[in-house]
């Protein structure tokens, strides 16, 4: 069924070709070409189409390349079912998804993702659905449908429209186009009703606007904050890879300031929040901005960035506070406390989004060099240097000079120094060292005979 809104609502169903047509665009007119898509993306349209099946690009790809940026995927929809779609790709074509099945076709190492159409469940059920279950979450939608349900369940109207290279056309049936033109994020259908559907939206809502620019309108941004509190529902894997999308895509800065400002922050790093303040300024929160700030220097530039880090930064605060209890309270040496405090930190961070041990194993890596970069003697810089995270902690070492001054920012000069000298000049940057602070063991060592002294000699003069 339709949603009620005149807005977001195409009347099908009982529509006649005419009514159809009304939606179409030729792609010319839009300056979008056939060959601004990927070959195999066309191959597979082409393929489904002479076996009868209908067949679009979809999605993403269309949006950035209207927008006249560089797509990072091509996704297809079709109304051939997953089976047929293997019947017709066979060994190239592999089956995933266990919710709903997608198709994926292989060629090489490009993978094109084929979805069946589908149709969202309040198109099936009643317009009451949402007030059915108390949080409104779709837990199932699986259900196929037709081009015009498989519009009606993507999330805004710039995400909602298909290219058909056959006949070279742009369905556009939620004024996608028009709202692309104004740069407005809208909705398809009622907001509230959308996000509880699936609140991760909400997330998504975010990334675009600060992505690719654009503004949200006003109703699909009322909700948000209120409703911000249902991605607690969300399992925490998902919003692992989300928070990377939304991260790791070049406009962190932005995207974070975005989250903050719409309560979604606390949603994904509950744990960070008892360290930021009303001015916005304290360790923790510079250092979760220089960080952000950083990554997006490293995208600019083409550099790959590394999730471990960012998590890493972010939590780097957080740990020191633990380490500090555990020492004072608990008694804990330095390397034991943060070890603890490691694990500690990290069970945190997972409760709410869940890291893969690849991610988490470094994190507590880049922590605990953090320790080794204090020590500059003997053949301790020669060992650090050759670590595979010494660059990432470095980093974070920098970052740290930079937001807290002091000490720090002796030593990070210094590792910086023994990066970019040979041998001989990191040798003689060792000695230096050797010089002030004497080899801990050696001192140990007489530290441990002037005892051994003092005591026989007092056991002398006992006796
Ligand atoms: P990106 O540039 O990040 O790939 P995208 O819009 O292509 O952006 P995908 O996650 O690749 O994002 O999704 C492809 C398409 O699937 C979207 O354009 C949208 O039409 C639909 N879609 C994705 N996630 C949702 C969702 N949570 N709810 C409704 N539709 C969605
Ligand atoms: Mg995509």
């Amino acid at each position: 069924m339709p949603p009620k809104s005149s807005k977001n609502a195409p009347h099908f169903g009982h529509s006649s070709q005419q009514d159809f047509n009304k939606y179409k665009i030729k792609a010319n007119s839009l300056g979008i070409h056939s060959r601004q898509f990927s070959r195999n993306a066309l191959t597979v349209v082409e393929k489904l189409n002479r076996h009868g099946y209908e067949a679009y690009i979809v999605g993403g790809c269309l949006r950035d390349l209207l927008l006249g940026k560089t797509p990072k995927d091509f996704d297809v929809a079709t109304n051939a079912r997953p089976e047929q779609v293997q019947a017709i790709f066979q060994r190239q074509c592999r089956l995933v998804g266990r919710r709903f099945r997608l198709a994926h076709i292989m060629f090489g190492r490009d993978v094109i993702e084929v979805a069946t159409f589908r149709a969202s469940h309040s198109s099936h059920h009643s317009e009451n659905h949402a007030k059915q279950s108390e949080q409104g979450m779709l837990l199932r939608d699986n259900v196929y449908g037709t081009l015009e349900q498989d519009a009606e369940r993507r999330d805004f109207t710039v995400n909602a429209l298909y290219y058909s290279p056959k006949e070279n056309l742009i369905y556009d049936f939620y004024h996608g186009i028009d709202d692309l033109k104004a740069g407005k994020l809208s909705l398809i259908g009622d907001p509230i009703t959308r996000y509880q559907e699936d609140p991760v939206r909400m997330l998504r809502a975010i990334r675009f606007m600060a992505k690719l620019d654009m503004f949200l309108d006003k109703a699909s941004d009322k909700p948000i904050r209120e409703l911000a509190p249902l991605l607690k529902n969300i399992p925490p894997a998902r919003l692992f890879d989300e928070s990377l999308k939304l991260l790791q895509t070049g406009a962190g800065v932005k995207t974070y300031q975005l989250l903050r400002e719409y309560h979604l922050f606390e949603q994904l790093f509950p744990a960070l929040m008892p360290y930021f303040t009303e001015k916005g300024d304290s360790f923790a929160e510079r250092m979760v901005f220089t960080a952000l700030n950083s990554t997006d220097e490293r995208i600019a530039d083409n550099l790959r960035v590394n999730p471990a880090f960012l998590f890493a930064a972010f939590f780097w605060y957080p740990l020191r506070e633990k380490v500090d209890i555990l020492k004072n309270e608990g008694g804990l040496n330095n390397y034991d406390a943060y070890a603890l405090a490691s694990n500690e930190i990290l069970d945190l961070l997972c409760g709410a989004l869940a890291a893969p041990r690849r991610h988490t194993a470094v994190v507590r890596d880049i922590w605990l060099l953090q320790l080794q970069l204090l020590k500059r003697t003997g053949k301790a810089p020669e060992r650090l240097i050759a670590q595979p995270k010494f660059r990432a902690a470095y980093d974070l070492l920098a970052m740290r000079a930079e937001i807290e001054g002091g000490e720090s920012i002796e030593l990070v000069k210094w590792w910086h120094e023994y990066q970019f000298s040979n041998t001989q000049q990191r040798d003689d940057l060792v000695h230096e060292q050797n010089k002030i602070t004497p080899n801990p063991k050696k001192r140990s060592y007489r530290a441990r005979r002037k005892q051994r002294k003092t005591t026989t000699a007092s056991n002398k003069a006992a006796n």
